[in-house]
């Protein structure tokens, strides 16, 4: 009561609304709504607007089918690279090896045959040092002989190690080069498949955006761009936004099926249309 003598004091506040304040008005009205338009075109204009979140979704969606296979793919393919390096290297280290292998052997057939010599020169020799000095050097051959026997057994030892690693890395590869084949077929037919479908789909959407007001389209794509489903405009679903699934006060719910203006949900921002309006009821 006390409110309503304090309004009656103020008569320019209440009366004639001059144009300012109709406008205030409006503005706390359309507060929650895109654009205001009027009633009989608003229905139509949402619906456009549905059928174009709908078509829309189905790209996301093909384009989420495709979504892991070329990652998968991706990483197929710096695997096998890897494989095929690793592969290439002990291969080079193995080969190594085998030199050094071969380098080994050689000395021991050297000392070998230094060894027959020398032994040959036993049975002639004219004094003490002679015979000394061949038993050193005999002794010494055959020591060195022994060391390249020692290494020739630890360099094999090393050698089969990377053989077998070799054999692993290559069954591996195998493996993988078997699968990144497999995927990449897949995602070639997922990609020629929906390619001629997304097309179309593409194509329909251009043509229905032709249909929708400009100011109502910016809106929902600046809508979709923030949300991460790409679902702009959506309907009421058990008394909630189908989008962040808030309830939606009876009230508003009324209005929507109205469609009489276009109403965005206060929480999440999205466009909510009447589900008899998206086919669904
Ligand atoms: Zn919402």
């Amino acid at each position: 009561m006390a409110k309503a003598e304090k309004k009656a004091k103020k008569p320019t506040a209440s009366k004639k609304p001059t144009a300012t304040q109709s406008m205030a008005d409006q503005n706390v009205n359309t507060k929650n709504t895109v654009t205001e338009d009027d009633d009989l075109s608003v229905e139509r204009k949402l619906t456009s607007l549905y059928k174009l979140q709908a078509i829309l979704s189905e790209i996301d969606k093909i384009k989420m089918l495709r979504g892991e296979l070329p990652l998968e793919v991706q990483d197929l393919e710096d695997e096998v690279a890897g494989l095929q390096t690793r592969i290439q290297n002990f291969l080079l280290d193995s080969k190594d090896f085998e030199t050094v292998i071969g380098q080994e052997r050689i000395k021991i057939t050297d000392s070998n045959a230094l060894i027959l010599k020398y032994k040959e020169q036993l049975e002639n020799v004219r004094n003490n040092r002679e015979f000394d000095s061949l038993s050193k050097e005999i002794e010494f051959q055959s020591i060195e002989m022994e060391l390249a026997e020692k290494r020739i057994r630890e360099y094999t030892t090393e050698s089969k190690k990377i053989k077998d690693t070799i054999a692993e890395s290559k069954a591996l590869l195998i493996e993988r080069q078997a699968n990144l084949q497999s995927k990449k077929e897949e995602l070639d037919e997922i990609i020629s498949e929906t390619k001629i479908q997304e097309e179309g789909l593409r194509e329909k959407a251009k043509q229905l955006e032709t249909t929708i007001e400009l100011r109502l389209l910016a809106a929902f794509k600046r809508i979709r761009k923030g949300t991460r489903n790409g679902l702009a405009v959506v309907y009421i679903q058990r008394d909630a936004c189908g989008g962040c699934f808030n309830k939606i006060p009876p009230q508003r719910q009324l209005e929507i099926k109205q469609s009489k203006r276009t109403i965005v949900c206060e929480h999440c921002g999205r466009i909510i249309v009447d589900p008899q309006l998206a086919g669904v009821e």
